[in-house]
C-alpha cells in the first residue's frame, strides 16, 4: 500500500508538471503574441426587444500560428496568474476605443463593452490608462462600458469604489458582469457605483423549465429597475428565452448565440446589422 501510495504521489507530481509545462508555454508564447499582433477583437451584439442591435461586447481570441483560432478560456487564467492580462486588457481596451471612432459605428450610435480584470483594475495607472485612452481617440466616453466582476471587491473596497467614481466622473459606463453567480452580499455589491447588470448565462439555461430560475431572474430584474440599471441577458440561445425574458422586462438587452456568435470586429463593421432578426 505504502508503494502504490508513492506511486500515486508520483503520478500526481507528473501530472502537476505536464500542467505547469503547459502553462509555461502558454506564457511564452502568449508574451510574443501580444507583441506581434497576434490576438483579435471579436464583437458579440446586443440585441433589444425589437431585434435592434445597440451594441456589442468585445471578446478576445488569439490568432495562434498553429493552433488556429483559440478562445480565452484557454489563456485567459494563465495571462491573469503571469500578469500578462495587464497589457492584454490595454490592448482591448485601445482596439474597443479604435472600434468606437469608426465612422460606421458612431453613425449607428454603438456602445461597446470591454472586460477588465482585476489584476488590470487594480493597476495604479488604471484610471489614467483610461482616460488617455479616451482622450487619443476623442470618442464619447458615454459609449463604453467597462464590465468588472464582484472579485474586485475582494481587494481594497473603498479604493476599487473611488477608481470607479473617478471613471463614472467621465462618463464611462460600468457593467457588473457574471452577476449572480459570486459570494458577495447584494448590499455589499450594491454599494459599486454601476450602471448594468450582466445576468449570467446560468439563469437563462433553464428559465424556461425550471421555476427557480425564473424566480431568480424576476427578483435580480425588481432589483435592478429599483436602482435604475440596465440589464444585459448573457448566453441567450433560444427565442423563447428572449421572449420569456422580454416580457418579464422590455428594455432588457439580450446577448446569445441565438441572436449571433461573436464574430470578428472587422467583419461587424462592415455588416453591423448581423444579428438575428425574427
Ligand atoms: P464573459 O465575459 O462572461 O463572456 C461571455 C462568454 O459567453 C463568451 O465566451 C461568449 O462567447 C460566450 N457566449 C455568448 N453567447 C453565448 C451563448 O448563447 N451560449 C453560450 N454557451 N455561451 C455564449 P468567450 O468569448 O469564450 O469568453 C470567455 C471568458 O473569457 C469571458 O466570459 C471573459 O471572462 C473572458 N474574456 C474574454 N475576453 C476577455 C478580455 O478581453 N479581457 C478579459 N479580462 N477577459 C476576457
Ligand atoms: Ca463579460
Ligand atoms: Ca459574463
Ligand atoms: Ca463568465
Amino acid at each position: 500500500a505504502r508503494h502504490q501510495g508513492g506511486d500515486q504521489v508520483h503520478a500526481y507530481s507528473e501530472i502537476l508538471d505536464e500542467t505547469m509545462q503547459r502553462r509555461m508555454t502558454i506564457e511564452k508564447e502568449l508574451f510574443v503574441a501580444i507583441q506581434e499582433g497576434q490576438l483579435r477583437a471579436f464583437l458579440q451584439p446586443q440585441v433589444d426587444m425589437y431585434g435592434r442591435v445597440l451594441g456589442g461586447e468585445a471578446l478576445v481570441r488569439w490568432q495562434h500560428p498553429e493552433k488556429g483560432m483559440v478562445s480565452p478560456g484557454e489563456f485567459i487564467p494563465v495571462a491573469e496568474d503571469c500578469g500578462l492580462i495587464v497589457p492584454l486588457g490595454d490592448w482591448m481596451l485601445e482596439q474597443v476605443c479604435l472600434l468606437l471612432n469608426d465612422p460606421r459605428v458612431r453613425a449607428a450610435g454603438y456602445s461597446l463593452s470591454v472586460n477588465v480584470s482585476p489584476l488590470q483594475f487594480q493597476h495604479a495607472d488604471f484610471v489614467e490608462k483610461v482616460k488617455s485612452a479616451i482622450q487619443r481617440s476623442g470618442i464619447d466616453p458615454r459609449k463604453l462600458t467597462l464590465e468588472v466582476t464582484e472579485s474586485l471587491l475582494l481587494s481594497d473596497v473603498d479604493h476599487a469604489i473611488q477608481k470607479m467614481v473617478n471613471l463614472v466622473a467621465l462618463g464611462v459606463q460600468f457593467a457588473l458582469d457574471d452577476f449572480g453567480t459570486g459570494y458577495s452580499s447584494l448590499a455589499y455589491l450594491m454599494r459599486l457605483p454601476i450602471q448594468e447588470l450582466k445576468l449570467d448565462q446560468v439563469f437563462i439555461r433553464d428559465l424556461r423549465v425550471n421555476a427557480e430560475s425564473r424566480v431568480l431572474v424576476e427578483a435580480i430584474l425588481m432589483l435592478a429597475k429599483a436602482k435604475g440599471l440596465r440589464v444585459v441577458a448573457e448566453g441567450v440561445e433560444e427565442l423563447e428565452q428572449a421572449e420569456l425574458l422580454r416580457a418579464l422586462e422590455p428594455s432588457i438587452l439580450c446577448q446569445g448565440y441565438w441572436f449571433s456568435r461573436p464574430v470578428l470586429a472587422e467583419e461587424w463593421m462592415a455588416n453591423p446589422a448581423l444579428a438575428h432578426t425574427e
